[in-house]
């Protein structure tokens, strides 16, 4: 065997052996297990919990518990979780005080290196309870005021850290806002655009506590024109406390049903890998191809990933009355997804099954056509040849013809 055929027969091997553990890796269990609290809330928490749940064990690595305590005013005595047995505990609760012996239960639990996520109204309850504020960093409401810490922010690209008196908490009308990356080195933030559109919600505002061992990850402008306070209030935050991490997001106000500010794939996204961080440290997420950008927000209905195959199918049945949206999520796959030119020609193979299906409609077509003419090969020119004996396609045919040859 000659030398260089033996270099090229030993470096395939090998990525072989490193396709294989590629494959390895994304090949998930749920090996983790998170615990969801609620029971109480001023927030809709039938809605969301289950919600919460169903994101986490979409990604393929948690199992989620739903643990609810009595109702305002019950026996809190009654309420006693084995935090211990838990990777994750997501707080979805803002209402009465646990007992001491809970409380102390849980301290110990986040010394130990359990991990914790506050998640939206979470960060309303307790405000007597040191330890808890301290794992929040920042809370509001429950009359909290100067005598619970500063109001921590950020003013012209500086973290303020504010001690004047005033209220803790508050938000104006609800409504669709830019969320902007403090740190994008993070696990939980990092490859993630620096400023995106988060779907209708309310922008917590005027947030205080301790703020010790906190960062924050993510900000938000409240706007002053619609009521806001004209500052980058905290959206995003990470605390450690003992050797606990926490994961904070002040995002998610729920609907019945769950609602825009949790379909936005920019909440959903940064709640999943906020909770595998806070339980291991580390993210092994994949950025999803419809997070959102500066541009616009992006929703996922139903809290469902739609697949590759629903968006071609769906383009295949294309009104031009009606949405591009799954235009826009298939053009998202092919920039994100596709880096060789393998990759190209999967998704191409596809599109050409469009081209010549019988069902597809014309403006369905048409699309197809245009995304062939920047990313296609000389694979689809019989095809495109073909439709462009259709006089309803002719000009988008050639169109395509004229870039392919
Ligand atoms: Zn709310």
């Amino acid at each position: 065997m000659k030398k260089q055929y033996l270099l090229i027969f030993v470096c395939a091997g090998l990525l072989a052996i490193f396709n294989s553990c590629q494959q390895g890796a994304s090949q998930k269990s749920a090996d983790y297990k998170a615990l969801i609290v609620t029971g109480q809330n001023n927030h809709n928490w039938k809605a969301s919990s289950p919600i919460l749940k169903q994101l986490l064990e979409q990604t393929g690595l948690f199992t989620a518990d739903i643990v609810k305590t009595p109702e305002k005013g019950g026996d809190m005595n009654t309420f006693n979780p084995d935090f211990a047995k838990y990777n994750v505990v997501v707080i979805d609760y803002n209402g009465d005080s646990w007992s001491d012996k809970t409380k102390s239960a849980f301290v110990e639990y986040v010394n130990n290196g359990g991990g914790v996520v506050i998640y939206h109204g979470a960060n309303n309850p307790f405000p007597e309870w040191k330890e808890f504020n301290l794992m929040c960093g920042l809370g509001g409401w429950g009359n909290r005021s100067e005598k619970d810490g500063p109001y921590v922010y950020f003013k012209n690209d500086s973290m303020i850290i504010d001690t004047t008196a005033g209220r803790g908490g508050s938000h104006a009308k609800r409504h669709e806002f830019e969320v902007k990356m403090r740190n994008t080195e993070h696990p939980i933030t990092k490859g993630l655009p620096v400023r995106w559109r988060h779907g209708n919600d309310e922008l917590y505002s005027q947030l205080r506590g301790p703020g010790k061992n906190m960062e924050i990850l993510a900000t938000a402008y409240a706007d002053t024109t619609g009521g806001g306070t004209g500052r980058d209030e905290p959206m995003l935050m990470t605390i450690t406390y003992g050797k606990g991490r926490i994961f904070h997001t002040a995002l998610g106000h729920a609907d019945e049903g769950g609602g825009p500010a949790l379909e936005c794939v920019g909440f959903i996204a940064t709640f999943q890998r906020g909770t595998e961080w806070a339980a291991t440290g580390n993210v092994t997420q994949k950025i999803p191809y419809d997070f959102p950008n500066a541009a616009g927000v992006s929703l996922r209905t139903g809290f469902i990933e739609l697949t590759l195959e629903d968006d071609l199918a769906k383009i295949g049945q294309y009104d031009i009355t009606k949405s591009t949206k799954y235009f826009t999520n298939l053009q998202s796959r092919i920039r994100n997804e596709a880096k060789t030119p393998e990759d190209f020609q999967k998704f191409e193979k596809l599109l050409i099954k469009v081209l010549e299906s019988k069902d597809a409609t014309d403006e369905g077509k048409k699309l197809i056509l245009g995304e062939l003419s920047w990313m296609g090969s000389d694979l689809c020119i019989p095809s495109v040849k073909e439709l462009a004996k259709n006089a309803q396609l002719k000009d988008a045919a050639e169109f395509a013809l004229a870039r392919l040859q």
